[in-house]
């Protein structure tokens, strides 16, 4: 083992950068909101950008907006990427994504302070819209090329055409920023859990051997607007009903049939949405994720059939209409051996895990091998300002991050 297996991050610079990042969209719940795009998202890739300048790092923003740094060596061929997102949900905590981004920055700016040579480049990346705010992983699927200009042009997408007006992005290079596979070595991403299982078990860290798949989707319910006072009740067609019935009959069927599964209705919007008027049009959007694409396939038949009876029982017309999904993934055997690893060096306790969150590495996961690595979340607790992780825990990872770059890198 050579000297660098205890080589370390600098504790005082992560803190101190951290409380910054946090600053960036800050919320009076102790939270950020940082939807992609948002004014104060775009302020902390700036800040992020600048950090890494600073520290000596080649900045590159891609046609998507994925802002990275690199580091680079004489004679390597190959790039190992590290990273995560800044962007957040409206009412997101400060840990999510955030905590990963900054740890790849911290892994480059130590590996360069160190005067390591390694035989792979690091990249530290920033993907654009982990959350899918608008378009499902619009950052990592642009950057594995797995993003097609069609579905960019939809007007699914016309929120995010919106949001990019004047920011000098264009449909064309955000489609064609994809990279070539042969280039990358792998994928880490340093992430919260999101959950409870290693903060309840007392455990320091996660190794993610599978993240769960999701499929989002757009129904739409039309019956017949009327009369909310003369027309009789036995002959109204209304759209609600169709609504209320869908989001009940999702939770029950995933209760009963699918207990590896979980499924949300976010968002309904009521046409024409007054209470004097039956309503003619309701949209609903949801969502539903899975362990693996065949039981995918099966509860999306299922939730499918079920549309189909409640619009019978109510009189009414349906249209489902896809708007994001992401395959379930495996991480990469060898780099969950070599997180593993570290984390036994550094004397931390270690277990394999399912992510039930989706993250750019299940994307990745598909471009170049690919492995996440969990802190404990105090209380399970996420997209949501209470989100915490502890300080040790916050170091803990990075070290594993940092300690497993190197271990794949011959450093
Ligand atoms: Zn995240």
């Amino acid at each position: 083992m050579s000297d660098s297996a205890l080589l370390t991050i600098d504790r005082e610079r992560f803190q101190e950068d951290f409380d910054t990042l946090s600053s960036f969209g800050a919320t009076a719940e102790g939270g950020v909101n940082r939807p992609a795009f948002s004014a104060a998202h775009r302020a902390a890739r700036r800040w992020f950008a600048g950090r890494a300048e600073e520290a000596g790092l080649v900045v590159h923003v891609d046609g998507a907006s994925n802002h990275s740094a690199s580091l680079t060596f004489p004679g390597a061929e190959k790039t190992l990427v590290i990273g995560s997102h800044l962007d957040s949900v409206p009412t997101g905590g400060r840990f999510d994504g955030a905590y990963g981004v900054l740890a790849a920055l911290e892994v480059l700016r130590r590996v360069k302070e160190a005067g390591l040579q390694l035989s792979v480049n690091l990249m530290a990346i920033d993907f654009t819209d982990e959350e899918s705010h608008y378009v499902e992983f619009l950052g990592s699927r642009a950057f594995t090329g797995v993003l097609p200009l069609a579905e960019l042009q939809t007007p699914h997408a016309a929120p995010m055409r919106e949001a990019i007006a004047g920011l000098g992005l264009d449909l064309e290079a955000m489609a064609g920023s994809g990279r070539d596979a042969r280039e990358f070595a792998g994928y880490l991403e340093l992430h919260i859990e999101q959950g409870p299982r290693l903060i309840n078990s007392s455990t320091d860290i996660g190794i993610v051997e599978s993240i769960v798949g999701l499929r989002f989707s757009r129904l739409v319910f039309t019956g017949q607007a009327d009369h909310a006072g003369t027309t009789p009740m036995e002959i109204r067609r209304n759209a609600g009903l169709g609504a209320a019935a869908f989001t009940l009959a999702l939770h029950e069927l995933l209760d009963t049939d699918f207990p590896n599964c979980v499924g949300n209705v976010g968002n309904m919007a009521f046409t024409p949405g007054v209470t004097n008027v039956v309503s003619r049009q309701v949209t609903v959007d949801f969502e539903f994720r899975f362990p693996d694409e065949q039981q995918g396939d099966a509860l999306e038949a299922v939730i499918e059939d079920r549309i189909a009876s409640i619009a019978e029982q109510f009189d009414l017309e349906f249209e489902i209409t896809p708007t994001g999904r992401a395959r379930s993934a495996q991480t990469d055997p060898a780099l969950q051996r070599a997180v593993g690893d570290a984390a036994e060096r550094l004397g931390l306790s270690a277990m394999t895990m399912h992510s039930g969150a989706g993250h750019d590495a299940q994307i990745m996961s598909a471009f170049t091998p690919a492995c996440v690595i969990f802190i404990p979340s105090v209380g399970g607790i996420s997209h949501n300002p209470a989100e915490f992780s502890t300080r040790e825990d916050c170091e803990n990872g990075a070290n594993v991050l940092l300690q497993t770059v190197l271990s794949q890198s011959g450093g």
